[in-house]
């Protein structure tokens, strides 16, 4: 802020939509700047608070006082403010509450900066020409540095931030941010090279005679120039033990040299500056046309194995070579890793890291490294769309179908979405990039809201892999494995274990038996919080729900009838875990899925197996569906590729098309060709056949006709309320309640004709962790005025709209309607 303001606008984190005036003190209008936290009063409370910037000039009375500022640097750059209160007005969220999802958790970790006396304070000090606490403060720190909290702890008094502002710039002490543990350190190693003047001098030196491992040292370092000492000790064993020397007598100079490692450990290699190939060069010089112009939106359609993320690169060069930054989203943290790796090899430290496997540490170390313009480029999951760049040049979603993009809970944002506003808000480029792209997108390269671009072919004419489908109903009859593993799937399987290659095998549900049924009455075995079926675990020998957690051994007898005789139904990776064991006793086997991946680190573990070929088979859930480039999987199994066919969902057929149409772009991505088996109850539905013929356009020409016939998007918008509640009937009558508050409200202007309310009705699952759920859905032509009906629901009903022990969620553009 520019002139020193005497009001402020402050947002806090609580469920209130608006934001709060308050007065600045004198010692304090220096430091104010947006994006600081502050302290103040609230009610009866003392909160944290966000600095939006400065307010007009009130005329009301008894406004309050700020009590402290508690960052010394903003912790998001005011240009960021727009697009976060486009957020909270969109979505319909409180900005406090946006702005506190936004940043970095464990920022109060942080709050200890040390303080720590100077010089000219300790004159001062002698002089005598402070004030009681200032002198007070100087003395203490005379006798070691603290941190403000600490300080107040010692001193048993109120450190307020201003004085210390005012201290520090007196120049009487200085300040220095310590970040306790978690940071993300560079990591070190010692290289040697030869000493410049080394071979000449040494030929008729005193010593003489080297021994063969330094002259066996010398020689690897003629060739290389410089290398590791680990590296070094490959060649030469001994060289550990004898560099030491070699350095002392001046033969080699020794030196540290920050170095990155992939998730797996190793050294990330060199990189390959790939000759592009026509189609990349296209879509890249696309792209550049329009930089420098504004804003502009790209989909990149390109089929598996394309070199999208070549693409990226090359992209990222050129606006780095701007001095702009670069945003790129990624779906999952192992598909992060794979994408870090990439540009790491070619950008070196330039990267920052933004995804839940960080702790809240590193997460803030990250952040920091953005905000003081250390890093250009941010690869990072969903949440990563918040990161505190000032000077955007390009937004790069990759995989941008994905539905991880989409937050479930409080904040339900799609990080997709919110890709194309930041950069419309920032005037820069956004690039959408997807082999199955979602119907959404599509659609907007048809109504020119986004450009298409494509690349059609595999890089180096590698071939798609061949998908032959499998009717399953012919497969009834088999009994034991080979009843979801067909003949043709076996015979397949063998031939790629026998060639040396890797069998990738897909199924949509975790678990060992998905559908356990009393074998007495029929009842289904279910969840005692939920309306779910359990599943099997085998491994862990218990019945688990998916949904909450909730688990029963696996001796349970059904609840109905207390029969103990259990059919074990439906099937998980677990089972075909189980099967493919029993039919490939020789081949190592690894299963990829939830169940398998909860500890940090087992997905590079496993992923590591593929990598180095320690793994023959792979089972895995829509986990190894995504965007993985192992060139040695040559066969592709998909196991029943209706699980998500029959989902109570417009978007199912969709979700189908891409699975399917992802899990076979894992196969043959290398120098031999791939092939995909599809297993499948309904081989002529239209969703498995165009995936099956890697024909999107069909797909997509068929969709699109029925999301139109039927209203749906991209053809209207949708809000979901979501109300849930421990109570039953309490639930239901507040479901009802709303309901006809919307009702009323639809009939009046400006709404009459509008929009419809659908429901309420119960959720598909109408009770999950003992809470039950019910559903009302706003389906209109625009958003703008289904935004403005919940908000008069909301703002003119507040006190009713809120009912005790029953909760209402707001999700616009809703994903998850189960
Ligand atoms: P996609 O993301 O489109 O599935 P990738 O970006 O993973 O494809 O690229 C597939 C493989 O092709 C990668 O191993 C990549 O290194 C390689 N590649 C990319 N561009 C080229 C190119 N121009 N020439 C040769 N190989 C390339
Ligand atoms: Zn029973
Ligand atoms: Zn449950």
């Amino acid at each position: 802020m520019d002139s020193k303001p005497q009001y402020i606008e402050v947002a806090v984190p609580i469920p209130v939509f608006n934001t709060f005036t308050y007065k600045i003190d004198n010692n304090l209008t220096d430091i104010v700047s947006v994006g600081k936290r502050v302290l103040v009063p609230f009610g009866q409370r003392i909160i944290t608070g966000y600095i939006l910037g400065p307010s007009k000039k009130e005329t009301r009375k008894n406004i309050k006082l700020i009590l402290d500022i508690l960052d010394d640097k903003p912790l998001f750059p005011d240009s960021m403010l727009p697009f976060l209160r486009w957020i909270a007005d969109y979505y319909i969220y409180p900005i406090g509450e946006v702005i506190k999802h936004a940043l970095p958790g464990g920022l109060n970790i942080y709050d200890s900066a040390l303080l720590r006396i100077t010089e000219k304070g300790r004159l001062v000090l002698l002089n005598n020409s402070i004030t009681p606490i200032e002198n007070i403060i100087l003395n203490q720190l005379e006798k070691a540095p603290f941190s403000c909290k600490d300080l107040e702890k010692k001193l048993n008094i109120n450190v307020p931030r201003f004085l210390i502002s005012k201290i520090e710039k007196h120049g009487w002490i200085i300040k220095k941010r310590v970040i306790k543990g978690g940071t993300t350190k560079p990591k070190f190693e010692r290289y040697i090279k030869l000493a410049e003047n080394q071979s000449a001098t040494n030929e008729g030196s005193s010593r003489t005679k080297k021994s063969a491992t330094r002259e066996k040292i010398i020689d690897v370092l003629k060739i290389r120039g410089s290398l590791s000492v680990k590296e070094l000790k490959e060649t030469v064993s001994f060289a550990p033990a004898t560099v030491k020397s070699m350095e002392k007598d001046g033969d080699v100079i020794i030196f540290k040299k920050s170095i990155y490692r992939d998730p797996f450990g190793e050294k990330i290699q060199d990189d390959i500056h790939f000759e592009l190939t026509d189609e990349q060069n296209k879509v890249v010089s696309t792209v550049l046309d329009f930089y420098g112009k504004g804003y502009a939106a790209f989909l990149l359609a390109g089929v598996t194995g394309s070199g999208k993320t070549e693409v990226y690169m090359r992209l990222a060069e050129e606006i780095l070579k701007n001095s702009l930054s670069v945003l790129i989203l990624v779906p999952e943290i192992a598909l992060i890793s794979q994408t870090e790796q990439r540009f790491r090899a070619r950008f070196k430290n330039k990267i920052a890291l933004l995804h839940s496997g960080l702790t809240p540490g590193e997460k803030y170390d990250q952040w920091l490294r953005i905000i003081n313009g250390d890093v250009k480029i941010v690869i990072g999951a969903r949440s990563a769309i918040f990161a505190p760049f000032t000077n955007l040049g390009l937004i790069i979603v990759d995989e941008e179908h994905d539905t991880s993009y989409k937050q479930n809970g409080s904040l339900n944002y799609n990080a997709r979405d919110l890709a194309i506003v930041r950069a419309k808000l920032n005037n820069c480029i956004a690039l959408l990039g997807s082999a199955t792209p979602s119907i959404q997108s599509y659609y907007n390269t048809t109504t020119n809201k986004y450009f298409k671009t494509t690349l059609t072919k595999r890089v180096e004419q590698r071939q798609l892999p061949e998908i032959i489908i499998v009717d399953l109903r012919n497969n009834k009859d088999v009994k034991g494995a080979k009843r979801f593993i067909s003949q043709k799937l076996y015979n397949e399987m063998e031939k790629t274990l026998e060639h040396g290659k890797q069998v990738l095998l897909f199924l949509n549900q975790r678990g060992f038996a998905s559908h356990p049924v009393c074998a007495a009455c029929g009842e289904p075995l279910k969840c005692r919080d939920c309306s779910i079926t359990l599943t099997l675990h085998n491994k862990e020998n218990v019945y688990k729900c998916h949904y909450c957690g909730f688990s029963s051994p696996a001796t349970a007898h059904c609840s109905v009838c207390g029969s103990k005789s259990i059919k074990l139904l439906g099937m998980g990776t677990e089972k075909v875990e189980a099967a493919v064991k029993a039919l490939f006793p020789k081949a190592k086997v690894a299963r990829m899925d939830h169940d398998t991946t909860i500890r940090k680190g087992s997905i590079f573990k496993i992923l590591k197996g593929l990598k180095n070929r320690t793994t023959d088979i792979l089972i895995g859930t829509q986990m190894v569906a995504k965007g993985h480039d192992f060139p040695h999987i040559t066969l592709v199994g998909i196991i029943c590729a209706d699980t998500s066919l029959n989902f109570p969902d417009f978007r199912a057929g969709e979700r189908t098309f891409q699975l399917i149409a992802q899990v076979a772009g894992r196969a043959g991505r290398g120098n031999t060709s791939g092939k995909v088996i599809l297993q499948t109850y309904n081989p002529d539905h239209f969703s498995i056949l165009t995936a099956s013929n890697q024909d999107y356009d069909t797909f997509y020409k068929q969709e699109i006709e029925f999301r139109k016939m039927l209203n749906y998007p991209p053809f209207s918008r949708m809000i979901q309320l979501k109300i849930s509640g421990k109570d039953k009937n309490k639930t239901r009558q507040h479901a009802f309640y709303i309901g006809k508050a919307c009702n009323e409200l639809e009939k009046k202007e400006p709404f009459k004709k509008q929009m419809e309310v659908l429901g309420p009705i119960e959720s598909p699952v109408y009770m999950i962790a003992k809470k039950y759920r019910w559903q009302i859905l706003l389906k209109g032509l625009s958003v703008k005025s289904l935004n403005q009906f919940i908000k008069q629901l909301l703002f003119k009903n507040r006190s009713k709209f809120d009912a005790k022990d029953v909760k209402i969620i707001i999700d616009v553009d809703p994903f998850f309607m189960m």
